[in-house]
């Protein structure tokens, strides 16, 4: 078990780049679990219990209005961490995170992550290089919704679930992307449907299967270029 839980850490861009033996040392306090499409793993507002650092599932960070609607802030994939508040005792979570990729994740208690960043200067660096990036894809977001179009915003997104899975075949209803966009499901529905016919990607049962991703950056706002160039320039070492 120990052996996959090691194998799994690589794959988490976080942690992957730690030096080898620190690895070892953070490994052994994380646990593997597999993580349902619709889970939620933190409530706005409330504290955080558990961080999880995806290797398969893709997280959708929502921002929730009073009348029970919500936006999408940021998407975690295996770049990532979910649930950063846990950094800090004071803090509850500043967004419902939901899973919108089944898939599994490396998970330690908000106390077991504070005591391995204390102890590990190079996991302190890298959460906090993290925290950066998750800033900038927040505030990217509140200039990408006010900005660019519903459209542009749907490309952007698929390839951002692309990233993030690093996958082609997308396991997401239009009903959730629809959700994830803060708008109707008819609009998307009619998206997609033009997508398709454009070549840039197939549907199928439950599916989004992207086919051509150069079609989809031509239709994405220059936020997945943008974002992707910032993650290079923060967390590649
Ligand atoms: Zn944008």
């Amino acid at each position: 078990m120990r052996t996959a839980i090691l194998e799994a850490a690589r794959r988490n861009r976080v942690l992957g780049a730690l030096p080898p033996e620190e690895l070892c040392r953070v490994s052994t306090s994380l646990r593997l679990q597999f993580l349902p499409r619709g889970a939620q793993l933190h409530e706005q507002g409330r504290p955080v219990a558990q961080v999880y650092f995806p290797v398969g599932c893709v997280v959708a960070a929502l921002q929730v209005m009073r009348d029970g609607r919500s936006a999408q802030a940021a998407t975690i994939g295996s770049e990532g961490v979910v649930g950063l508040g846990a950094l800090s005792r004071v803090d509850g979570a500043a967004v419902r995170t939901v899973v919108q990729i089944a898939g599994e994740a490396l998970c330690a208690t908000a106390a077991e992550l504070r005591g391995l960043r204390d102890e590990s200067p190079a996991l302190a660096e890298r959460l906090q290089r993290y925290q950066r990036f998750l800033l900038t894809q927040v505030m990217r977001a509140v200039g990408c919704n006010q900005l660019h179009s519903l459209s542009q915003r749907l490309c952007r997104h698929l390839l951002a679930l692309r990233d993030a899975s690093g996958a082609d075949v997308l396991a997401i209803t239009q009903e959730f992307l629809a959700e994830m966009l803060g708008s109707q499901r008819p609009r998307i529905n009619r998206l997609v449907k033009q997508l398709e016919e454009a070549g840039a990607l197939r549907r199928r049962r439950g599916e989004l299967i992207i086919t051509d991703v150069a079609k989809l950056e031509r239709g994405a706002c220059d936020c997945h270029l943008a974002l992707r160039e910032e993650f290079e320039r923060l967390m590649v070492p």
